[in-house]
């Protein structure tokens, strides 16, 4: 059975077929964010997780941001931005990855970390795996190293876990 925060969460997504897309079923986020009850229980049952155990947060964008601003705060700790190109004013490490069709581009900022910082990444959904493993590789680029990816929802038949190799992923929900 789900637990408590697993179910209110739960109860605060929904499915949008064919967006953005045909076939696509998107995996909306917003009535959880609209909802103060259950966005403060995420953030705060997913901070307790990291208690101690990280030094920095990082959000993938663009929901990722929210989530990953939302956590620092609550851990006191800072936030960093994995941006898609071409958007960070500085000097950037940057990463290729493959999509469904094509291929996108992540960056991050070069001295985004100081050296050997823990980082807690964070976004909303793991599909494929590609993007949050670009967001890995450019962090261990940067001379931090990842405790753990994690995301409100997976899509396990995507088995974008796999793509992540052996670093630690963990879903509050899961289908
Ligand atoms: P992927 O790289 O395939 O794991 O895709 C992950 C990124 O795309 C995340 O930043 C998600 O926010 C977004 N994404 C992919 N598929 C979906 C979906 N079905 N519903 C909502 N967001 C998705």
């Amino acid at each position: 059975g789900l637990t408590g925060i697993q179910q209110l969460v739960a109860s605060k997504l929904r499915d949008i077929p064919d967006f953005p897309q045909p076939g696509v079923v998107f995996r909306d986020f917003t009535p959880l964010l609209a909802d103060g009850a259950a966005l403060g229980a995420l953030v705060r049952d997913t901070a307790a997780r990291y208690a101690g155990r990280v030094d920095v947060v990082v959000g993938i964008e663009a929901r990722g941001f929210i989530l990953a601003a939302a956590v620092a705060y609550e851990l006191g700790l800072g936030m960093v931005p994995v941006r898609k190109a071409g958007k960070l004013p500085g000097k950037t490490y940057r990463q290729s990855y493959a999509l469904e069709y094509g291929t996108a581009e992540i960056e991050v900022h070069t001295d985004a970390f100081p050296p050997g910082q823990r980082v807690l990444v964070l976004d909303d959904v793991l599909a494929t795996g590609g993007t949050a493993e670009a967001a890995c590789s450019l962090i261990e680029r940067a001379g931090a190293s990842v405790v753990a990816v994690e995301v409100v929802l997976e899509l396990a038949f995507l088995e974008g876990r796999r793509r992540l190799g052996d670093r630690t992923v963990n879903a509050l929900l899961t289908v």
